[in-house]
């Protein structure tokens, strides 16, 4: 099961997009000349940006990548 970071709907593994919401489930890059795209790698949830093109992620597009925003001092490993 993959929970929607939107609406939380449990949705199939299998599932691209919510199908209650239709927020994306996977994270990808929206670089399509970027390996990434085209090799369909999925990235990171809570990744906003792409590692290999810098290009914004499918979730930062749709808002749902948390950046910043939610990481908090003790979610650090150092
Ligand atoms: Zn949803
Ligand atoms: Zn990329």
């Amino acid at each position: 099961m993959k929970k929607c970071l939107r609406c939380k709907h449990n949705n199939n593994d299998e599932n691209n997009y919510c199908i209650k919401c239709g927020a994306p489930l996977k994270n990808v890059c929206t670089n399509v000349r970027c390996p990434n795209w085209e090799n369909n790698n999925q990235l990171p949830d809570e990744a906003a940006f792409c590692p290999l093109c810098g290009s914004e992620t499918l979730f930062k597009t749709y808002g749902l990548a948390s950046s910043s925003l939610d990481i908090k001092d003790e979610d650090l490993p150092f």
